[in-house]
This record gives structure tokens, sequence and C-alpha cells, in this order.
């Protein structure tokens, strides 16, 4: 058990030394700068992480739940259900997740109650899940979209993070928060020395500039109470200019429904799971043609309803971290602080 997370020093010119230690254990991932930190993807130097990025368009949770993966092969004929290599284990190799920010490290430690308990445990989740090491890099420039701490996230969360690094001047800090993270530097040591007085001084106040920039736009806790009410008047227009899109869905690290279906050629076939959204209208048609969600109304308060009152009764946790992914790509600019803000000053 790790007693103490510890606070560590790296200069900047020992990053490269840093990366490749590591790459000699680990296969790392991270955003970068060859696809303009849209995704994380994989770096083999240490040069192509982007370290200045704001947050990736697409949210952490692909890498461990693909949008569309081929769950087993199987033959009608033969009788025969063939394993996937996520189900043989031969991709579980190590790897780590570079430069993740802190709101996105969190989203992953909500996903792992989903798809990690213990009764059913989600296979294909779970091993990836296992031989992954994540190392957060603490927001010091935050955009104007994130709201994170309006929803119990911050800058320098270190929920879900195995290692959390904070970016001073020519050095980083680098703070282990978990047993995994001590272990996934245990090859770099050598060019590790503990933080100082100053060191921590210095990242304290980073970080204190870094929170004041956001502002907490609304209390997730009386929300849930609020959202009590399931025929507010508020869902009669809070929708109205909603397309369905489900871009919102697709790029939130926390949404994680999905669709199963089979593919078949003759007696071969694969069974595959799919990204689906509750902001779809066939999302909830049922075979007879009926549709307990017949409009955008019920679709917009389902996804409202799950993230800030379904999950944190079930959870414990608002599903929503304040990313502000749905407030930077929603084509027309539904801004979820918005219908929080309306949804709290409703009387
Ligand atoms: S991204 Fe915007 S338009 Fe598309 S489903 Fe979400 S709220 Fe509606
Ligand atoms: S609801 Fe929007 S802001 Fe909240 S986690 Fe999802 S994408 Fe991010």
């Amino acid at each position: 058990m790790l007693k103490e997370k510890r606070n560590l020093m790296l200069y900047k010119q020992d990053f490269e030394k840093f990366f490749r230690l590591l790459s000699e254990t680990f296969t790392i991932f991270g955003p970068s700068k060859t696809d303009g930190s849209r995704s994380f993807t994989k770096i083999d130097a240490s040069d192509e992480i982007a370290f200045d990025y704001e947050n990736t368009k697409m949210s952490l949770k692909e890498f461990f739940f693909p949008q569309t993966e081929t769950l087993f092969f199987f033959d009608t004929e033969k009788n025969e259900v063939k394993q996937t290599d996520v189900e043989t284990n031969k991709h579980d190799k190590q790897n780590i997740l570079f430069g993740v920010r802190p709101c996105d490290a969190m989203s992953i430690s909500f996903l792992d109650k989903v798809f990690n308990a213990n009764n059913p445990q989600d296979l294909y989740y779970t091993r990836r899940r296992k031989s992954t090491r994540i190392v957060s890099f603490a927001c010091t420039n935050p955009a104007s979209t994130c709201f994170c701490t309006s929803v119990g996230c911050g800058p320098d969360s270190e929920t879900g993070a195995d290692i959390i690094f904070f970016e001073l001047n020519g050095r980083y800090f680098i703070k282990t928060v978990t047993p995994e993270g001590e272990k996934t530097i245990k090859s770099a040591e050598k060019l590790l020395n503990p933080a100082t007085k100053n060191d921590i001084e210095e990242k304290v106040h980073l970080m204190k500039t870094a929170n004041s920039n956001l502002k907490k736009i609304f209390d997730s806790g009386n929300l849930q109470k609020k959202l009590d009410n399931f025929n507010a008047p508020y869902w009669g227009k809070l929708h109205r200019k909603c397309l369905g899109c489900g871009i919102c869905t697709y790029l939130c690290p926390t949404c994680h429904c999905f669709d199963i279906t089979d593919e078949v050629i003759k007696s071969n076939g694969r069974r595959i799971r799919t990204w689906d959204s509750c902001m779809f209208s066939l999302f909830t048609l049922h075979a007879s043609g009926h549709n307990p969600r017949p409009t955008q109304k019920e679709r917009m308060r389902q996804r409202i309803m799950h993230k800030f009152n379904y999950a944190p009764k079930y959870y414990g946790k608002t599903f929503c971290v304040g990313c502000g992914r749905c407030v930077i790509y929603c084509p027309v600019n539904m801004d979820i602080r918005d219908v929080m803000k309306e949804i709290m000053e409703e009387r």
C-alpha cells in the first residue's frame, strides 16, 4: 500500500530521458502534436506530446470503450463461438495514458463504477483498464468552456489518476497518487528529486490562480434536488433548439450507452457493440412502433436527469465532469451551463 503520496521534481531538460525510460516498459499514448490533439494517440518520442493543449476533442473513454468493437465471432452451422483478442488477453500489455486532463481522469473513475463493478463486470473494458496507468496534467490555463469546479472536479483533481504532473518554471512537479503510480516511475527514479518547500509553494500559487479563473456556475448538489420534479415546466422549452445529432453524448467522457448488433453472412457472423445515444429518436423505439420518448423534450430530459439526478442517486456522483466538450461542439450552441442555470432559477 502507498503510505504517502510523494511530491517529486523533474527538470524539463530531463524529460526526454524520463520518457525513454518509461517507454522501455510501457506503450505511451498522449495528446499528439501531429493530429492537433484530437485524441490520445501512440507517442514514440517525447517531443511529439502536445503539452499546451486545452483538451482533446475525443474523450478518453474511446480508449477503454471503443466506438465500435467486435465482442465475438460465431458460426451457426458449426455451433462455434470464437473469442476476440481482448477476451483472450492478447492485448494485455501495459499502457500509459500521458497528459490526461483531470476532468477526463475523473470521468474514468465514473466509468469504472459502470463497467468495472463486481457484478456484472465488463470483460472488454476491465482488461484494458487493468493494463493502463493514468498520468494527469493539471490545468494551469483552463478554457473558457470548462466548469469542472461546479461539478465536484477541479484543475488539480487527483481522482482517477495514478500520477499528476504540474508544469512549473523549468521543471515538472510530479505527485504520485496510487501505488500503481509509484511503480510507473520506478525505472526513472534516478532523474527525480524530492520537492522542496519552494517547489510546493510555487505549485500552490499556480493552482490558486487556475482555480480563481474557474467560476462556480451552479451547485450540483442543489441541482439534484431541483431535478426531482420530473414534470417541471422547463422541460417544455429547454430542448427547443436541439437537433438530436448526439454529438454531445458521443464526445462526453461519461456517456456510456451502447447498442449490440449481429452482422451475419450465411452462417458466419460477429456480434458488435457500438456507441448509442439517448438523444437519438430510435434509442427507445419499441418493435411495436411505440416510443416512450417520442420527442426531443423527453430525450433532453433523460440526458440531464441521468447525469445530474439518477447517477448521484445510484453512484453518489454527478456524471458530468465539466469538460465543456458538449458546449464547444454542439452545432446549435446548446450550452449545458445555461440549461443548468435555467433549471436552478426556475421557481
Ligand atoms: S449536440 Fe446539441 S443539437 Fe446535438 S443532440 Fe446535443 S444538444 Fe442537441
Ligand atoms: S455533459 Fe458536457 S461538460 Fe459534462 S462531462 Fe459531458 S461533455 Fe463534459
